[in-house]
């Protein structure tokens, strides 16, 4: 199948081009300029094409409630499996062609059953179960018998080198696209506080080299300063959330090209949902602790050039503005709070992917057709992008 797709305005990931149209061949972009001639133009009078965006931390639990806890002990994981089959719908409605899953086991069933054509949806890239510490941010509670964490929580447990290098191992053969670690405590753990380091740096270092054995990578979970800098410096290629991080911690992300995801939105979210979607006491309590630390630590990484990624990670429905299915918003976030234009924004879901590895989120010649039509002007007004008209998955029509 050979077509192609005319608009008015061509973002390519990275820029606005002089170019108004491309060429799509068996799912591939063949060629990108202006008006482009073939016998089957599909003309979209005065629209803004893009490349399908990706969501660079997001948790595919089929979670109904912001109380991970009582979800992952009663509700049966098969139907909460079951549960994220519409979301794959709605993450793909919203402009999201591709997802990194930073959490759990049902995105390596979700690919493998996208892959093999049984479900259409994102492509899937997952970490599966992310390692964590005994005491860490992988455990929900740590009043409950660490058994029930490790049976129905998310989570790998393991300590010192010897069981990370396993628990590293352990992930890589279940699947895993990349590993993710938690090295502070977070938000939504019982007894840990997101400023306490989790793991050393030798356990760090001993999986990072697992992973790049196996040619993968090790992002990291890490809110305060001490935990974002032990990842840094033992080679982890992308922080997740970094909120309290130094100045001098951030010098050394740019330096050492490590990618940042803000997730502004789930941060937003349980800053102003939190009680009412039934995020625990605790949660509740550790949001407010964090919430400010971003809106500092953004502009910031901004003007050093760190590579910013936008990630939402979303794990829950909320019935919200802010919710699965409504991923721009972290977008809309990203001007609001962290001193971006939309143009660098749009950057963080498309073209900035690149840098961690992903090649999709551009519109040039060998990259997958993955390309959003929209009926707005995103680049100069950013919550235009919620204005999506039709969605191509690899050259295919989704919407
Ligand atoms: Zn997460």
């Amino acid at each position: 199948m050979k077509y192609v797709i005319k608009g008015e305005t061509l973002f390519d990931g990275n820029n606005i081009l002089n170019a108004n149209s491309v060429l799509i061949e068996d799912g591939i972009i063949k060629e990108v300029g202006n008006n482009i001639k073939s016998d089957d133009v599909r003309e979209y009078k005065g629209a803004f094409i893009m490349p399908g965006m990706i969501d660079s931390h997001i948790h595919l639990t089929g979670a109904k409630s912001g109380n991970l806890i009582m979800e992952s002990l009663i509700e049966d994981p098969n139907i909460k499996l079951l549960a994220t089959i519409p979301w794959l719908n709605k993450i793909l409605k919203a402009g999201f062609t591709t997802v990194r899953d930073c959490g759990g086991t049902n995105a390596i069933y979700l690919r493998n059953a996208i892959k093999n054509g049984y479900l259409t949806g994102p492509d899937i890239i997952a970490a599966g179960k992310p390692l964590s510490q005994t005491f860490g941010h992988g455990e929900f509670s740590h009043t409950i018998p660490i058994k029930w964490n490790e049976d129905r929580g998310m989570s790998e447990i393991c300590d010192g080198t010897e069981g990370c290098i396993k628990g590293a191992r352990t992930v890589l053969r279940q699947g895993a696209d990349f590993i993710k670690i938690f090295s502070t405590g977070g938000v939504l753990s019982q007894s840990d506080r997101p400023d306490q380091e989790q793991f050393t740096v030798e356990e760090i270092r001993a999986i990072v080299n697992e992973a790049r054995k196996s040619g993968t990578y090790v992002a990291a979970h890490a809110h305060g300063d001490q935990g974002v800098k032990n990842a840094v410096i033992s080679g982890v290629k992308s922080i997740e959330h970094a909120t309290m991080a130094s100045d001098e911690t951030l010098k050394l992300m740019a330096e050492k090209n490590v990618s940042l995801t803000p997730t502004l939105s789930i941060q937003e979210l349980l800053f102003k949902y939190g009680r009412e979607i039934g995020v625990n006491s605790w949660g509740l309590e550790k949001i407010t602790n964090v919430i400010d630390g971003i809106k500092q630590v953004l502009p910031k990484a901004k003007n050093l050039g760190i590579n910013i990624l936008c990630g939402t990670d979303l794990g829950f429905e909320t019935g919200k503005d802010i919710d699965i299915g409504k991923n721009w918003n972290e977008l809309i976030l990203m001007t609001k709070y962290g001193n971006m234009n939309a143009i660098e924004a749009l950057r963080s879901a498309t073209g900035n992917v690149n840098n961690i590895g992903i090649h999709r989120g551009r519109l040039s010649i060998g990259y997958k057709a993955d390309v959003l039509i929209i009926n707005g002007e995103p680049s100069e007004n950013i919550s235009d992008i919620a204005k999506i008209d039709h969605v191509y998955l690899g050259g295919n029509e989704v919407f």
